[in-house]
């Protein structure tokens, strides 16, 4: 099998992927704030995470994935200012921060399902492991690495000589940038929260603990930290996330970590994925300009159609969110379900003397930094080949969908989807009918013969299927 290449952040360049040790590689991604619905292009960053973990599955290796919630700690502002996102969306929802984060936790988990996102091998919560937060922070203070203002607990970031070496951060501008603005009780532009002060204006947040600092709750950046090496070690192997982390929180979980553990590099990997784009900007809840996984399956686009929409451009490669995308994709994945389903149920062979050469392309394709559009690239052209027979086609199919998660390996999932419009306008045709108002009934047939779908009558009732 080929050597699998990662692309790595931290020297930005392609390297050979070689475990820390015989065991299984440990892997760590860094999951949904749960406040709120997450959007398509935060699920385009757990899909990239569970491609990363099911290619290196592919290559033989066990894997130990953690995935974090943070239901405490993350600040409307990345930089340490605003309010606290679950703070803020239970007051917002009328419900306590604790609802709050069991609702959108249990979304998100169903989002993932629908998407085929394996589950981690373990989740962790951020409430869950106050303790380990505290502890770290407490080591740093003891190594002089944080100082304390009224705001809270804070890294001094001029203490680490290597600070932002990930992002590539240019200090000296940072710098020019406070003269200009101000960095408030900061000591520098870069340092960040470890530890924030519950406020003594009477206003009670909900979420808050004791510590030797005083009672408040942990900054964002030093869960990822505490939880990762709890349950990974103080080094290991793979860090996943989206490029909007690279600068602020990876940056800050590397300075913390480092100094803590003592150990540099901590993490040996990271791992980055791209945007996606709608509308010519970066989707983001501020702006409105966010679209999710239930917005598109209401449009009759399959989850699955998204997945296999993400998968048709390179993880590093921005993409761009559009009606058009989706129904391109759509109709790529249902051709390849039917393919799938013609395949599995054919037991026409030509030997497996072809089979080979595509698997080793597939293998390639994702070896070389896990290009997936030259993957699937291959699983057309094995669909479409005249060298291989319908069984050889689907075994390499099969094989092929571990990696892709399109369900085209499970029989069982090989439901054409039902679409809840369609059937609502089937039904509508019906009675149009059954009225005898057959002026209705043809204008609705017409309308769906204009979406795609071809209805067939048969002694059973109406079908359907998408033309
Ligand atoms: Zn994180």
């Amino acid at each position: 099998m080929s050597e699998l290449m990662l692309y790595n952040t931290l020297t930005r360049r392609k390297e050979r992927f070689e475990p820390l040790g015989p065991g299984a590689v440990g892997m760590y991604s860094c999951g949904p704030t749960v406040y709120s619905h997450q959007h398509l292009g935060n699920m385009r960053a757990y899909v990239f995470a569970d491609l990363v973990k099911r290619v290196l599955g592919y290559f033989g290796h066990d894997v130990n994935h953690i995935v974090n919630i943070t239901d405490v700690g993350h600040l409307t502002d990345d930089a340490d200012a605003g309010e606290d996102k679950m703070e803020e969306a239970a007051r917002r929802e009328g419900m306590t921060a604790w609802e709050v984060a069991a609702k959108w936790t249990a979304v998100f988990e169903e989002d993932l399902k629908r998407l085929h996102v394996l589950e981690p091998s373990r989740w962790c919560k951020a409430t869950d492991h106050i303790p380990e937060q505290i502890e770290m922070i407490a080591t740093l203070e003891a190594k002089g690495f944080t100082y304390t203002n009224r705001d809270g607990v804070y890294f001094d970031t001029s203490k680490e000589p290597h600070y932002g070496e990930l992002a590539r951060l240019d200090l000296e501008s940072q710098e020019t940038q406070e003269r200009i603005e101000g960095v408030g009780d900061k000591r520098n532009p870069s340092d960040f929260a470890l530890w924030k002060l519950s406020k003594a204006d009477g206003n009670k947040r909900q979420m808050e603990w004791e510590s030797p600092w005083g009672n408040g709750f942990p900054g964002w950046h030093i869960e990822c930290s505490a939880m990762s090496s709890k349950y990974l070690g103080e080094t290991f192997d793979i860090h996943t996330g989206g490029v909007d982390h690279i600068p602020v929180h990876h940056t800050n979980e590397i300075a913390q970590s480092e100094n803590a553990f003592g150990v540099r590099p901590w993490v040996r990997y990271w791992l980055h994925g791209a945007w996606l784009m709608f509308d010519n900007e970066k989707m983001s809840k501020s702006k409105g300009t966010t679209v999710t996984l239930d917005d598109i399956v209401e449009h009759g686009i399959d989850s699955l159609a998204y997945r296999y929409f993400l998968l048709t451009a390179h993880y590093r490669q921005q993409m761009s969110l559009s009606d058009a995308a989706l129904d391109g994709a759509q109709a790529s994945y249902q051709r390849l379900v039917r393919h799938a389903i013609e395949l599995r149920d054919s037991d026409e062979s030509q030997g497996a003397a072809a089979m080979e050469g595509f698997k080793s392309r597939f293998d390639r394709a994702l070896a070389d930094d896990l290009n997936t559009p030259q993957a699937l690239a291959v699983v057309w052209e094995a669909v479409r080949s005249n060298d291989l027979g319908a069984v050889e086609k689907w075994q390499l199919l099969s094989g092929f969908d571990v990696v892709l998660g399109l369900g085209l390996a499970d029989a069982n999932l090989l439901v054409p989807t039902i679409d809840a419009e369609i059937e609502a306008k089937i039904q509508e045709r019906e009675a149009a009918r059954a009225a005898k108002d057959y002026a209705r009934s043809d204008e609705i047939r017409d309308e769906l013969i204009a979406d795609g779908i071809v209805l067939e009558d048969t002694p059973e009732g109406v079908r359907w299927r998408r033309g």
